[in-house]
């Protein structure tokens, strides 16, 4: 049973593509590196090189995508130690820093 946070990551997702109000809300030089990273990330989820994300990140660029939201907010700290690129990234995509919300 996946978890809400990852739904409502596929829905975000969606919800930038959408041509209404809140298109682009994701902003374009981010989401360029994150379609940089993704890639590089599956591939290295595949090859057992990073075990941070559960190997269903692996299965689509769609799904990397939701399991890192799930893994921003329920890991943040450990997430941003091993990982911080990926991390900032997220961070600017969804415009807040769980870390933050913490302190
Ligand atoms: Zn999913």
């Amino acid at each position: 049973m996946p978890v809400g946070l990852h739904e409502m990551a596929h829905a975000l997702e969606l919800e930038n593509m959408i041509e209404n109000e809140e298109y682009q809300f994701f902003p374009t030089q981010v989401q360029q590196r994150w379609k940089q990273l993704a890639p590089y990330y599956i591939e290295s989820i595949k090859r057992g090189e990073t075990d941070f994300f559960r190997e269903y990140a692996a299965t689509n660029v769609r799904e990397f995508f939701a399991v890192a939201v799930e893994y921003f907010f329920e890991n943040s700290a450990e997430f941003q130690r091993q990982h911080l690129e990926l991390y900032e990234v997220l961070v600017s995509l969804l415009n807040q820093n769980p870390l933050r919300l913490a302190a």
